[in-house]
């Protein structure tokens, strides 16, 4: 199985860990969890230049990577704090959700799950109404 550049992968360390400081998230207990995704972005920074998410299947990842939408961190953890990789997440594992719309997949598999840092993180809130009828917020 490819592996990624060490580079990358360092680089992508630095970014997780910087990225869940400042947003007032941490990293999942299960350390392989954490591992897994942390490789999927350096791969993707290999492959596309860009820490494009590696929890979803696109149909053209060189379209997609010149978006905004899906860079790490991505558009639905600025706005709405929650990361579906469970690379930003609580400490007891749960990614948080109660930014979501409802009706949004992450509020149907987890639940309303509160945030324990709300001073934190979030940068594109203000986003979160413009987002209606996006199928960011399905
Ligand atoms: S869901 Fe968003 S924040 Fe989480 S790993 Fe993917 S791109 Fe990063």
């Amino acid at each position: 199985m490819a592996e990624p550049k060490q580079e990358s992968l360092d680089k992508m360390w630095k970014y997780v860990k910087g990225f869940a400081e400042k947003s007032g998230t941490t990293m999942h207990p299960t350390p392989a969890v954490t591992e897994a995704v942390v490789k999927g972005l350096a791969m993707h920074m290999d492959e596309l230049g860009k820490p494009l998410c590696p929890c979803n299947f696109y149909k053209d990842k060189q379209a997609e990577a010149k978006l905004r939408r899906w860079m790490c961190a991505c558009d639905e953890m600025q706005i709405y704090k929650y990361c579906h990789c469970l690379l930003f997440v609580r400490e007891d594992g749960l990614p948080i959700t109660e930014y979501l719309p409802e009706g949004h997949e992450g509020r149907e598999v987890y639940g309303v799950v509160t945030d324990p840092t709300p001073e934190k993180g979030r940068a594109l809130k203000h986003k979160a109404l413009a987002q209606e009828g996006n199928p960011l917020a399905k």
